[in-house]
């Protein structure tokens, strides 16, 4: 253990060379790594008392780990109770719905590569119900041209559109 003195001394230097830390997980654990090149850069999540969040740290080949912005969910008084990896196929945050604000998580097999949107929905909404509201706000016909790509669902959609806009006439 006293051999990994040089890492927590690494991590208590570059914690005082930083305005805060929070947000910073990747970029710390990227750049202790580049100090240390026989660690290995994780993502994946904490557990909290504010539950899940995501997450970047280091590990020692003998799966020690060493994380470099551990302090930031001391600061927030929300202590981190596990690391759990990230693994080909879980679900991560790949961004907010336009529409709703809800976070949209979707199951990827790699951190690095773009994720596949379910087809009936842009990269931009959580389900096909926001997309269909979020054109609509955005003064389209309902119709989401990157959305549709296949007759059956161009159909549906129009029909639905068709349903809204009479009831909008009688309203
Ligand atoms: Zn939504």
């Amino acid at each position: 253990m006293s051999d990994n003195k040089k890492y927590y001394d690494w991590i208590a230097n570059w914690v005082s060379n930083q305005k805060s830390i929070w947000g910073l997980c990747k970029q710390g654990a990227t750049e202790m790594q580049k100090q240390f090149p026989e660690l290995i850069v994780v993502p994946g999540w904490v557990s909290t008392i504010a539950g899940d969040r995501d997450h970047w740290w280091c590990e020692t080949v003998d799966s020690e780990i060493l994380d470099p912005t551990a302090s930031q969910f001391k600061e927030m008084q929300i202590g981190i109770f596990g690391y759990r990896k990230f693994q080909p196929g879980d679900e991560v945050r790949v961004g907010k719905c336009m529409n709703c604000g809800e976070e949209i998580w979707l199951p990827v097999q790699s951190l690095t590569e773009r994720p596949e949107f379910p087809p009936e929905v842009s990269d931009c909404c959580c389900s096909s119900d926001c997309e269909y509201e979020l054109m609509l706000i955005e003064g389209g016909d309902g119709t989401c041209p990157i959305a549709i790509d296949n007759e059956q669902d161009l159909l549906e959609y129009e029909e639905k559109l068709l349903i809204d806009e009479e009831a909008l006439l009688h309203d």
